[in-house]
Formats: structure tokens, sequence, C-alpha cells
């Protein structure tokens, strides 16, 4: 397989502080590849090495199988779609795609043909004599994008575009955005703290924390198999419980928590007997008031409040020891009943819990 980048052992020191802490990932041709993580988890310093904004301390950059150290910036098959857009506002919608092709020395017939083909790929066609102001949020989005793709980068590098659009906006352009990429075919490397953007766009993610990978994986790894606490917790909604691990083989856990339930769960990181272990809960994986009751981890909780989000309702409840869990309501009219006070049971299968050993 052709791999459009590979980073391999990326260090970003400044001074004592380790920004980026040994990174290394491979990116096939054609795919799109999110880094996810919070902010200052070494995102952009990660994405202006690759750039060649910015000097790594140590590692190597290729693309396409060469190696990137000490080629400048704009001698690399790259370009960068910054979160500000970076448009220039006194130059038409045309006049900002020809920018950089005008730099490459470009002629006037080909320039003109490459920027209308482009701009009828991000969906603008007829919008080269637009002033930059006469466009919506959206629109400025796709000519910042088309502005980098007439380049015909190898790769196209994006630090959170999406962040300065409001939410309804930064929904639709999610799915623009993949579909885009899946047309022009060109290998995007999409950083966001948002894993929603990540999960619906990606076809693999990088989780980040603090300078490092913790997973790299298919949207659907991260969800279903979370390689650690870090990544069970911030990829999807996650409800936790801790405690103390009374038994453990390779098939089953059983874990008596703080506020005293005793469940029975499958391991997922090491769990050793007598250690303590953290033990999440996917909102849908708890059953509301489950007829059947073999095999499930069953308790009781108190309703607090109703997340009203139509077909994604879920349910705030506190269990008798405060402890607050997000189930979620399933679209069925036989809890149409439920209301804030109410008691109620909640199952789940010991398959669906993802437990880890603690420290
Ligand atoms: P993210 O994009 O994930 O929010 P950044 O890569 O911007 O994170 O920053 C990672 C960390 O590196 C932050 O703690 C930030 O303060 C630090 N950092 C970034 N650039 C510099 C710099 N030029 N000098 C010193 N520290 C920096
Ligand atoms: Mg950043």
């Amino acid at each position: 397989m052709i791999n459009d980048l590979s980073v391999s052992d990326m260090v970003k020191k400044f001074g004592n502080f380790t920004a980026v802490d040994g990174v290394s990932f491979d990116v096939p041709a054609g795919s799109f590849f999110s880094i996810l993580g919070p902010s200052g988890c070494g995102k952009t310093t990660l994405l202006r090495m690759i750039a060649g904004f910015e000097e790594p301390t140590s590692g190597d950059i290729e693309i396409r199988g060469g190696s990137m150290l000490g080629v400048p910036p704009n001698k690399r098959p790259v370009n960068l779609v910054f979160q500000h857009l970076a448009l220039f506002p006194m130059m038409n919608v045309a006049e900002n795609i020809a920018f950089g092709l005008k730099r490459r020395g470009v002629g006037a017939a080909e320039i003109k043909k490459k920027t209308e083909t482009i701009l009828e790929r991000v969906g603008l066609p007829g919008y080269g004599e637009k002033q930059i102001n006469q466009l919506s949020g959206g629109q400025k989005q796709r000519v910042a994008i088309a502005r980098c793709l007439v380049l015909e980068p190898s790769v196209l590098l994006l630090d959170e575009p999406l962040g300065a659009l409001d939410l309804k906006l930064r929904e639709q352009m999610k799915v623009e955005l993949k579909k885009l990429q899946a047309k022009v075919g060109t290998t995007f490397i999409y950083i966001t703290h948002d894993q929603s953007e990540a999960l619906v766009m990606s076809d693999r993610v990088a989780v980040m924390n603090k300078g490092r990978f913790e997973q790299v994986g298919s949207p659907q790894e991260l969800y279903g198999k979370p390689a650690t606490p870090f990544v069970a917790q911030f990829v999807g909604d996650n409800n936790k419980w801790s405690g103390k691990v009374v038994e453990s083989d390779s098939e089953k856990v059983i874990l008596l928590t703080d506020e005293g339930y005793t469940f029975q769960t499958k391991p997922h990181g090491a769990c050793v007997s007598g250690g303590r272990a953290d033990l999440f809960l996917r909102p849908e994986a708890m059953l509301i008031e489950p007829k059947d009751r073999t095999g499930l981890n069953v308790f009781e909780v108190t309703v607090k409040s109703i997340l009203f989000d139509g077909a994604n309702s879920r349910l705030l409840t506190v269990t008798k020891e405060d402890h607050e869990l997000i189930v979620s309501l399933p679209q069925n009219r036989r809890f149409d009943h439920i209301e804030p006070g109410n008691e109620i049971s909640v199952g789940w299968h010991p398959d669906s819990g993802i437990c880890f050993g603690a420290e």
C-alpha cells in the first residue's frame, strides 16, 4: 500500500516542555485521517511540523516516500487550511483561488480553467466574481479549501477549519467536507477537538493526549474497543464507575464499585484481583426497565431530568449514592410515562461494559 504520509517518532520540545512526544503514523493515499484531542495536546504543533512551519526536535516526515526534513514549506506537496481561513478580503473569489497559482508562474488561461474547475468541485460554480464579504460562512470555508486544492497538494492539512462556524453550519459542513474529500480523492489530515466531527468524517482517527497518540483506528474501533480509559471517555459519551476488582480472569471481571454495587463485566485493559479498575458504560448500553433480567447487571436509579434531543434523547439519572448517569432513551412510546423523580431499574449486559485496571 502506498502511504501519502508517514510520520515516525516525531518529537517537538519547546524548552523543557514536550508538546509532541514520539508520534508515529501512516496515512494511506486518498484517505481521510483525523487527529482528535483536547485543546493543548499538540495537534497544531504536529500539523505545523508536517507543513514545514515548525522544525521537529527529532523524527522524520515522509510524503509519498520522500523525506521532508529540511524542505521549506513552499516546496512541500502539502497545503494548510487555517481555522480562520485567512482569505484575502480585498480580492474576489477567483483572485483568492488564483493567488497560489500566480506565484507558481502558471499562465492566465490555465489559471482561469483551473479556478473554474475547482469552484465547480466545491459546489460554487460561477462564484469567481463574488467578493469574499458577499459569501456565507460555509461558502468562505469552501473557498479556503478550493484555494488549497487548486494547487493539487498530495496532502491537505486542515486545522479545526469548522471551529468558527455556528453549530448548524458545522453539522452541514461535516457531511460536505467528507463528500468533497471522497470526490477529489486528496488525502486529508484533519485536526479537531470535536469527537463527533472526527467520527463522522474519518476513515481513521488518531486520539491524541498530552503529546502522544493513545490509539489509532477506525471510528468504529475507537468507539467499540477503546484502548485506554482516556479514549473511552473522550470518544462518545460514557458513564464511569470506579471500584475494586473482586475477581478477575481472562473472561470476566467482578467489580465492587465505590458506591457498593457488584457488577460483572469483561476485561479490556489488565484487571488484577484486589486492584482498582474503572468501568465505562455507553448510554445506549443501559436498558431501561428490562423485562428479562437474566444475566444482566441491574440496579435502581432516580430520573433527574430528561434531555430531549429528538432521536438521541437521554435521561439524566442518579443512583441512591448520587452517582450521575446518562441513559439513552429508546424511541419507543413505552417510555412516554417516564418523568423526573421516577424510580426506574436499569440493566446492562456484562459484554457491554469496558473495564480497565487502574493505578
Ligand atoms: P492544540 O493544537 O492541540 O490545541 P498546540 O499544538 O497548539 O495544541 O499546543 C500544544 C502545547 O504546546 C501547548 O501547551 C502550547 O502552549 C505549547 N506551544 C505551542 N507552540 C509553542 C511555542 N511556539 N512555544 C512554546 N510553547 C508552545
Ligand atoms: Mg490547535
